[in-house]
């Protein structure tokens, strides 16, 4: 059975979303943004309005949301700035390891402590010499004793120097490429880690990225995230289920663009007219529009597909790579149509062309998404 509805519930998500967006994150999108501010107050607010922490399972207390429903909520908040809501959705991927590998225990301590009070926790896989290519990370471990010795630097980590706890990525054996990797979950204030915030983002400037570096780490051996050799395979997943959350973004900035030019060229007049009447313009939005739609069915059917298990995992890529793509070209059509206005900084569509250029790059860049496709179009 096909059906394009939402439910009551997910009506009731989006809209409260959309309100804190325009409420909450919009008055404070600018000055976020020019002077790279972590809006943690906007932060408070939203893990008070239940729009935090999606994917914690009922268990534990949290909300249980499906991709799906997190996909929904990010869309509207992003509506409002990009920025911001990765402060407010970064703790979504780093929670995604320990949902798909972690044990009770640590589920119950870090994404039940997730739900105590404002908090935040990142993953951090990206290293300065491995990004797409994650096989090839230096950050190594050893096992001493009941320990387990981490030393390496990961950067351009979301809410890196922010975070309470780290989900990371270490290989026992750089030779041994992927079947090395091992994943670990460890409190961000261990002596042995030192962190900085990351200045000069071209875009999502509110947002907080870090580098974080493990100078002899020790944690305890209970820091492994499921089995040793198998983080590779977890960081993978969860790819598989943060994309669509990430596809989403790009309709939320898609969104506000197209809402901005509708608004624009209605008030803007050139040869006696509103720059709306030329069809050259109308052609753009109305391309905007199909865009934006199919982004939307891309998203919503790769998170569903998520939510019920339905190998295999290319339509994340498809959503992810689409929505990335379609956005960045969105966006900076809509600077086209405000003209030289469109350049400055007193409309926000410059400010929505740099935010969305970053979804080409992070949590697998365009070409890698293609590479994925492709894999998976020529599989034996
Ligand atoms: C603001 C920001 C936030 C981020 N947040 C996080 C985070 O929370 N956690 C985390 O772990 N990482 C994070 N990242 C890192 C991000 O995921 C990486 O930057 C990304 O994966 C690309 O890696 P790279 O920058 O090393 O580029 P490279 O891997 O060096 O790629 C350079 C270029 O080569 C291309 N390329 C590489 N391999 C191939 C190939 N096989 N085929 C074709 N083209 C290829 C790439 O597409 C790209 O165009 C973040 C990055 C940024 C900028």
């Amino acid at each position: 059975m096909l059906g394009f509805e939402l439910t009551e519930e997910q009506i009731e998500l989006k809209a409260l979303a959309r309100k804190f967006a325009e409420q909450e994150i919009i008055p404070r999108a600018r000055e976020c943004d020019e002077k790279e501010t972590f809006a943690r107050d906007v932060c408070e607010k939203a893990f008070a309005a239940g729009l935090m922490n999606f994917g914690v399972p009922k268990n534990l207390g949290g909300p249980g949301l499906g991709v799906l429903d997190a996909s929904l909520i990010t869309e509207d908040l992003c509506y409002g700035c990009a920025g911001i809501t990765n402060s407010i959705t970064a703790n979504d991927l780093a929670t995604l390891p320990l949902l798909i590998a972690g044990n009770e225990e640590q589920k119950r301590v870090f994404l039940g402590g997730l739900l105590k009070k404002l908090s935040f926790c990142a993953f951090a896989i990206t290293e300065p010499g491995a990004g797409s290519d994650v096989a090839s990370m230096s950050t190594t471990y050893r096992r001493e004793g009941d320990e387990f010795v981490l030393r390496g630097t990961k950067h351009f980590i979301s809410n890196g120097s922010v975070s309470d706890w780290i989900v990371t990525f270490a290989t026992s054996d750089k030779r041994l490429r992927h079947k090395g990797i091992s994943c670990f979950v460890f409190p961000a204030n261990l002596p042995g880690i030192t962190r900085r915030r990351m200045h000069g983002k071209l875009g999502q400037r509110a947002a907080d990225t870090g580098e974080i570096v493990y100078d002899d780490l020790r944690v305890s051996a209970s820091a492994m995230v499921g089995r040793e050799g198998e983080g590779f395979k977890y960081a993978m997943a969860t790819f598989d289920h943060s994309r669509p959350e990430t596809a989403a973004i790009g309709i939320g900035i898609a969104q506000r663009a197209l809402d901005e030019c509708v608004k624009y060229s209605r008030q803007r007049s050139a040869f006696g007219q509103p720059i709306s009447n030329f069809q050259a313009l109308q052609f753009m939005m109305a391309d905007m529009a199909i865009e934006i739609e199919a982004m939307r069915l891309l998203t919503y059917k790769a998170a569903w597909m998520v939510d019920h298990k339905a190998p295999p995992n290319v339509n994340s890529s498809y959503a992810k790579a689409f929505c990335a793509d379609a956005c960045m070209k969105i966006t900076t059509d809509a600077v086209q149509i405000f003209g030289g206005y469109g350049y400055m900084d007193e409309y926000p569509v410059q400010k929505l062309m740099r935010d969305a250029k970053l979804l080409q790059i992070y949590e697998g860049t365009s070409q890698i998404q293609r590479v994925v496709i492709a894999r998976n179009l020529l599989r034996e």
